[in-house]
């Protein structure tokens, strides 16, 4: 049954993040931030189980439907749109903004996306070739769609662009990282700028005076220390690997270890990657990735998951040490994205017995619920220690819709 028509607001921004096998969207109005629909398909590609959630109007169905490509995918989206009344073609959106892994040299800020720019996204696609290509093949199926709706690219590492050069820099020969473009790019830079400046606002301060670490934990995770809205430092480097333990990554691990399990283990590179990327972290040490599997395990007194979540903490305190010292002065700390969101016992953790340093959480706080931005630390903690809910989405479609305004 079709619903009746939706008036969206001229200036809505349709959001895409293209995974290889999955397309988040989100239509959404920048300005008012109202959100008219909302959804994942999964499994593209895949011969059985691929299926869309969708919401909107306050509507939440889940359809299986087969998905061979994201053209198929953003079809069936489109569709199930029109049968909440919302017609894409005819919303006078403003923008598609795309969410782009990386960004290479050349990216830094958001880009509308011609041939050229197509061109140079698709050249710097070994950089990230889990990434980019299927970015691409979401921008394709899109602009298919809607051609006359500017696309933006926004991209994960342009954020970081500008890290100063000793924290971008490793200590690699420096021709051969020059000809390979071997630096640390940093990734998941929308949601450090959204989260950080949104922490500066709920402190009532200047953006340009707040020095801050962030830490995105969710599947992915990465720290960032930012210097009055500069980033100086962050996890994640030439790719999406480096840094703190995630979900099923290693995070951090001495680069010999490759060597080790090439020489002797007679693996293959794509193999190593895939046991770095997908069978590692918080995964390969318990068999779990999902956090809230870990803490009830912890609780259960599981041994793997205890070894598992003392782990993810050494390393994550291990960062926060760094950044304190690399601020020098540090007036917030802010816990964000799926774990950092909601696991009360992680941030807890992760700040436990740093009275000295002016960090001090309150349990009451730290236990409280909610989907807004929150203060967890005690009124005498010299250091705000903040929950800040990310929006990468809200973030995207604000970006492009100020780049098509020109402004
Ligand atoms: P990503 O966007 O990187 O896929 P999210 O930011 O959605 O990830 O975070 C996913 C992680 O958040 C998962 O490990 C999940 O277990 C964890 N998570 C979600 N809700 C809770 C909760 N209530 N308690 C603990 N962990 C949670």
């Amino acid at each position: 049954m079709t619903a009746p028509k939706v008036d969206i607001a001229p200036g809505a921004v349709l959001v895409i993040n293209a995974g290889s096998s999955s397309l988040k969207y989100q239509l959404i109005d920048p300005h008012t931030e109202q959100v008219y629909a909302d959804g994942l398909a999964e499994r593209i590609g895949e011969p059985t189980g691929s299926a869309i959630t969708h919401e909107a109007n306050g509507r939440n169905r889940r359809i299986d439907v087969a998905l061979p490509d994201h053209a198929a995918a953003i079809a069936k989206v489109a569709e199930l749109l029109r049968e909440d009344g919302i017609f894409l073609r005819e919303s006078g959106l403003a923008a598609v903004g795309h969410r782009v892994v990386h960004g290479g040299r050349t990216f830094h800020a958001p880009t509308v996306i011609d041939d050229e720019v197509r061109a140079e996204i698709e050249r710097i696609a070994p950089l990230a070739p889990l990434h980019n290509p299927p970015n691409l093949v979401g921008i394709q199926a899109v602009s298919a769609l809607l051609p006359d709706v500017p696309a933006v690219g926004i991209f994960d590492t342009a954020f970081f662009h500008d890290l100063p050069a000793d924290a971008a820099t490793y200590a690699l020969d420096a021709e051969v990282a020059q000809k390979y473009a071997i630096r640390r790019y940093g990734f998941h830079g929308t949601s450090h700028q959204y989260v950080s400046r949104r922490a500066a606002e709920f402190l009532g301060r200047d953006y340009g005076d707040v020095n801050q670490i962030v830490l995105h934990l969710g599947n992915g995770a990465s720290a960032s220390a930012i210097r009055g809205g500069r980033p100086i430092d962050t996890s994640m480097g030439m790719t999406p690997l480096e840094g703190l333990v995630m979900g099923t990554r290693t995070g951090d691990i001495d680069p010999g270890i490759a060597f080790q399990l090439a020489r002797v283990g007679g693996m293959s590179i794509d193999e190593i990657d895939h046991l770095y990327n997908k069978r590692s972290g918080l995964k390969g040490l318990s068999g779990d990735n999902d956090f809230r599997a870990i803490l009830e395990r912890v609780d259960a007194g599981d041994e793997a998951a205890a070894l598992a979540y003392h782990v993810y903490l050494h390393r994550l305190r291990h960062y926060l040490g760094a950044y304190m010292i690399e601020l020098g002065r540090v007036d917030a700390i802010v816990f964000t994205a799926g774990v950092g969101e909601n696991a009360a016992p992680v941030r807890a953790d992760a700040l436990a017995h740093l009275e000295m340093y002016g960090i001090e959480i309150d349990p009451d706080r730290n236990a409280v619920r909610s989907p807004e931005p929150r203060r967890i630390s005690t009124d005498a903690s010299s250091v705000a220690v903040l929950v800040v809910p990310t929006n990468e989405e809200l973030e995207i479609a604000r970006q492009a819709a100020a780049v098509v305004a020109g402004a």
